[in-house]
């Protein structure tokens, strides 16, 4: 056995080199992704970008037009033929549109699939998940007296009841406003890591996929740009197209000297950039740390703030930089907490490089 092999345990759901158009518009392009078991990978992207179509062929709920999808090892589907129906995969579906039976009380939804088991322990069952989603109060109420949030809730513990080996999840949060989706997020990262269940989340928002994600998928147009941790992602990006996904980001460019560019904030490593060539420096607002100092009376250039906004537990600085070479540049700089300085205060700002990123210049991606 190759030592990779036995590393990683071999993948719940597999699809490789999955292409999918619809009509002229490929809207898939050559996708291959694992999800261990156990494992929550969230596939992040854009508007657009094939997530959902990539998670309906994983469910079966698009026929596969090119390439392999393989549950436990075994191929599930034929390209353009046979394939198992979507109730037969053994997979949990949560989409954000999930419509519950309207006619069943919560409890009777959510007992729904469970078939072949006594009465009594579905209902155990399904009154634990639906404690564990804080929703064990409405267990006879009927879906229409429920708000969006609680009805996702319930979607969610109809998904998880029967145990599935894979969880298909799609926007599940997305309806849920700003303070409740981080509780729900919680409770669901604990309910799916208690049952064990291999997922596959589908996201647009960077926080979410970092907080639920053991891996992120990051698409772009029908392809994956980078896969890794949230740590990978955040802290090596690939490419400017992944630095700018995360959040706003400030971009100087500059001429590659003796391995390094020189910009309005200091001087960055380029070692691996051709001499000579140009650079894309991609900085994140919290690498910039701003410290106040008194104006020196003989130098006029020095770096002042133009505005201080406080964003609640961070302050935004929009800064004017001056370098050491007379270059003048607009950052945006993010510092914790209440840091108001007053307008037109001067500033020394330091630069930590790990927030900094250097790209050739001219790579396509950045503020896609
Ligand atoms: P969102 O986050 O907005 O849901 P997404 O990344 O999930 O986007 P998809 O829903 O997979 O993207 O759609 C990808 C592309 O395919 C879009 O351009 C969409 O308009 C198109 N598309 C999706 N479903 C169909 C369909 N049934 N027929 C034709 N085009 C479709």
């Amino acid at each position: 056995q190759p030592e990779a092999s036995l590393a990683r345990p071999a993948a719940v759901l597999s699809m490789q080199g999955v292409h999918h158009a619809f009509g002229k518009h490929d809207v898939v392009q050559g996708v291959d992704l694992d999800v261990a078991p156990g494992e929550v990978v969230c596939l992040l992207g854009p508007s657009g970008c094939g997530k959902t179509t990539l998670l309906r062929i994983a469910a079966g709920l698009e026929v596969l037009q090119q390439g392999r999808v393989a549950l436990n090892g075994g191929d599930i589907a034929v390209p353009h033929g046979r394939h198992v129906p979507p109730e037969k995969r053994n997979v949990g579906l949560a989409f954000q549109d999930s419509a519950l039976f309207p006619h069943l009380t919560v409890l009777e939804n959510v007992t729904f699939g469970l078939k072949g088991e006594p009465p009594r322990e579905r209902r155990r069952r399904a009154v634990a998940l639906l404690e564990q989603l804080g929703m064990a109060g409405y267990v006879d109420v009927y879906p229409h007296m429920l708000s969006g949030g609680q009805q996702q809730r319930v979607a969610l513990a109809r998904a998880l009841a029967p145990a599935p080996q894979l969880m298909l999840l799609d926007e599940p949060f997305s309806s849920l406003d700003a303070r409740l989706r981080d509780r729900i997020r919680d409770d669901t990262l604990h309910v799916l890591k208690k049952v064990g269940a291999a997922t596959l989340l589908v996201t647009h928002d960077p926080e979410e996929a970092m907080f639920m994600a053991d891996r992120i998928a990051l698409m772009r147009d029908g392809r994956i740009v980078q896969t890794g941790t949230p740590r990978e992602l955040y802290c090596t990006p690939c490419d400017p197209f992944v630095v700018s996904f995360f959040g706003e980001v400030n971009e100087l460019t500059g001429e590659v000297r003796n391995g390094r560019v020189q910009t309005p904030v200091g001087t960055v490593g380029a070692g691996w950039l051709a001499e000579g060539s140009q650079a894309l420096v991609m900085i994140r607002p919290e690498a910039l740390r701003v410290v106040e100092r008194e104006a020196p009376a003989a130098v006029h250039r020095y770096s002042h703030v133009i505005m201080a906004k406080l964003l609640g537990r961070s302050s935004l600085l929009h800064i004017c930089a001056h370098g050491e070479d007379g270059r003048e540049a607009h950052l945006h700089a993010r510092m914790p907490g209440v840091f108001l300085p007053a307008d037109g205060q001067p500033v020394d700002i330091h630069l930590d490089l790990s927030q900094v990123f250097v790209f050739p210049s001219g790579v396509a991606g950045a503020g896609a």
